[in-house]
């Protein structure tokens, strides 16, 4: 069966993003070639990106958090708009997503949950005040509060939980779902990628550049990128 046809006959769609989602609108994936992995920094991205280095090295990790995560002049691509679309025509009730980019709720998706967070959502560690995304990114050195706090951004980093909320709901809709769609995520994170263990539906679609060792679970394994091949989908 084609991707059009399975989604044809869906009619409670849920789809799991990672970082591959939003490679076609200019934001690096962590592992691919071309991904942040692969480039030049002084402390590989996962050890910059954990809750340790933040608090001992606040400085460095926002030199490497503005510079390489807070891409906020970045517009959704082919994929967030249709996953918008299928959400709006009744076909698709969640998105899951490992990103922190904020792109499908930028496309028009509603029913978003952002495992890892957001970089939009910003909080004074002292007071709790709340910090855009665009007021992260003009600080010059470490974002701090008028009460003297220390910004830390919405994201979760290595070593910290998951929101159970957050969870929760995206167990119970996957849980839920008569058809998964998995893209753009090397399934490489935990506890994320275990999500897919609670999919019980009836179809399991995989969209990835590259091989993942879900491949073999799936009824659908396309190798190619999400936006183009969403794109082509009629709603
Ligand atoms: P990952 O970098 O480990 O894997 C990305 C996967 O997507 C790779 O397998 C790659 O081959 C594939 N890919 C790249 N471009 C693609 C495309 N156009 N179409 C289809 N597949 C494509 O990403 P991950 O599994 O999400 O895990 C990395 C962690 O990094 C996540 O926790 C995420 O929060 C974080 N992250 C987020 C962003 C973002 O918000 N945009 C960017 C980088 C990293």
């Amino acid at each position: 069966m084609d991707l059009q046809s399975i989604i044809n006959e869906s009619k409670n769609i849920v789809f799991f993003g990672g970082a591959g989602v939003s490679t076609e609108s200019g934001i690096p994936d962590f592992r691919s070639v071309d991904g942040l992995y692969n480039q030049k920094y002084d402390y590989p991205p996962e050890q910059i990106l954990s809750h340790t280095f933040f608090v001992r090295n606040t400085a460095e990790f926002y030199r490497f958090y503005q510079d390489k995560m807070l891409c906020l002049d970045v517009e959704p691509n082919a994929a967030h708009y249709k996953l918008a679309e299928l959400e709006k025509a009744g076909k698709l009730s969640a998105v899951v997503t490992q990103n922190i980019d904020g792109l499908h709720q930028k496309a028009g998706s509603k029913k978003v949950y952002e495992l890892h967070g957001s970089v939009h959502r910003n909080y004074c560690t002292k007071c709790g005040k709340f910090f855009d995304a665009e007021y992260i990114k003009a600080a010059e050195g470490v974002p701090k509060c008028e009460c003297g706090g220390v910004i830390k951004p919405d994201v979760v980093l290595y070593e910290e939980p998951l929101d159970d909320r957050t969870v929760n709901g995206a167990v119970k809709a996957i849980r839920n779902c008569d058809t998964m769609i998995i893209a753009g995520t090397s399934l490489k994170v935990y506890p994320a990628a275990g999500l897919i263990n609670y999919f019980s539906g009836k179809h399991l679609v995989l969209i990835n550049l590259e091989q993942t060792n879900a491949d073999s679970l799936a009824d659908l394994a396309i190798h190619g990128k999400v936006g183009e091949v969403l794109g082509k989908i009629k709603v």
